[in-house]
């Protein structure tokens, strides 16, 4: 079969590929814990769930307008601008099925053949993906100590080719949070170089050390910035599909026009749903608790351990250690750990960070536990700790 350049140029997800290495397994009767995954293992809050029941029994199961409901798209505008302070109105947000969709639009509607887009790293991998599939060029920038954004070095890959900028902050999968002064570089440099900026805000919530800037809430950066977030990480909706995007209102309508021609909109219950869960009666706080618990115990039970050198992360649900003192790339120590009953995933697929593997603590503090138990087995049956 002849594929299009487009699909030839593409990658397999890394982060998908372990899944279903994991999944096979499973189906053999293989007991593996899960630390591989990127999805809150909490169930979706009550209050939400009975909003996406009333929706359905009152029968909202038709299309809807495109860019959403007119009310929740008139509340995420209001969540913008009494939390993130954006100035945005109903018209700048597209309600989208998923973050991961408003994303593809924004950069659909923005990058062009041989366009380039900078991308500080470690990274979510579907950046680098959607970017090819526009036909545009991702240039990684590796980031510095702790995972800080190497501004400068974001500075040295402009060219007069760069388009968009693309921010994520907490960040998948290192956890690191951006400091006030990381967004200002970032900021200032687009401003100087009239690039975008797409900013991936889907960890927001999940902060336990500093606390979440919105690049978009800059002075002059209104025009300059997409912003993206979503249901799946705050509310334990992954399975929900439901995110938006707020940009400037003309990036707005060409997001729409996307949307039109492929999803037509997200579905009607779910943005019946996604309304409720901007109740600030939604209780998100309780779920934050219990990561920062699992992020203590995880944290401390790898330092014990020995060999994983890593910043303890502030926010999102990663731990991104270097794993160089086992004396193995973070593919093979994945490989092993795997053997052992545990998924990872290596840190390659973010942007080249074979050092590295990302370890999720998105799962029960009993199956951390277990899980933890079973890493200490596999390093120590091969003489590492
Ligand atoms: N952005 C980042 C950084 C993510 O890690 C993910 C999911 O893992 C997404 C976006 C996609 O989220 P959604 O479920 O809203 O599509």
């Amino acid at each position: 079969m002849a594929f299009s350049r487009r699909i030839t140029n593409l990658k397999e997800s890394g982060t998908l590929k372990v899944l279903d290495r994991v999944k096979e397994l499973q189906a053999r009767g293989v007991d593996i814990i899960q630390l591989d995954v990127g999805e809150p293992d909490m169930k979706t809050p009550q209050n939400i769930i009975e909003a996406a029941e009333r929706a359905l029994e009152a029968g909202f199961t038709h299309y809807t307008p495109t860019a959403g409901i007119p009310e929740l798209r008139a509340a995420i505008a209001l969540k913008l601008r009494s939390e993130n302070r954006i100035e945005a109105l109903p018209v700048n947000v597209i309600v989208t099925p998923g973050s991961k969709q408003a994303l593809f639009y924004s950069i659909m509607a923005l990058v062009d053949e041989g366009d380039e887009v900078l991308v500080p790293t470690p990274a979510w991998p579907s950046y680098m993906e959607m970017v090819t599939v526009s036909g545009g060029r991702a240039i990684t920038v590796p980031s510095k100590d702790g995972f800080a954004i190497d501004i400068e070095g974001l500075k040295e890959a402009v060219s007069p080719r760069t388009r968009m900028i693309i921010l994520n902050s907490p960040n998948n999968p290192s956890g690191h949070v951006s400091s006030p002064d990381e967004i200002r570089g970032v900021a200032d440099l687009a401003a100087d170089r009239g690039i975008m900026v797409l900013a991936d805000e889907i960890y927001e919530r999940l902060i336990y050390e500093g606390s979440h800037l919105s690049i978009g809430s800059l002075d002059g950066m209104a025009d300059r910035v997409i912003t993206v977030n979503g249901f799946s990480k705050a509310y334990a909706m992954t399975g929900w599909r439901l995110g938006y995007a707020a940009a400037p209102r003309e990036v707005a309508s060409a997001i729409n026009k996307l949307q039109q021609h492929s999803a037509s909109s997200p579905t009607s219950f779910v943005q019946k749903a996604a309304l409720e869960a901007l109740n600030p009666e939604t209780p998100v706080q309780p779920m934050v608790e219990e990561f920062r618990r699992r992020r203590e115990y995880i944290c401390s039970a790898l330092q014990e351990m020995g060999p994983f050198r890593f910043a303890k992360p502030a926010g999102a649900f990663y731990i991104f250690p270097d794993v160089t003192q086992t004396g193995m790339s973070g593919g093979e120590l994945s490989a092993l750990l795997l053997d052992g009953g545990v998924s990872t995933t290596p840190g390659e697929s973010f942007g080249g960070f074979s050092d590295n593997i990302r370890i999720s603590y998105a799962n029960s503090m009993e199956k951390l536990m277990e899980a933890t138990k079973r890493i200490r087995r596999a390093l120590g049956e091969k003489k590492l700790i």
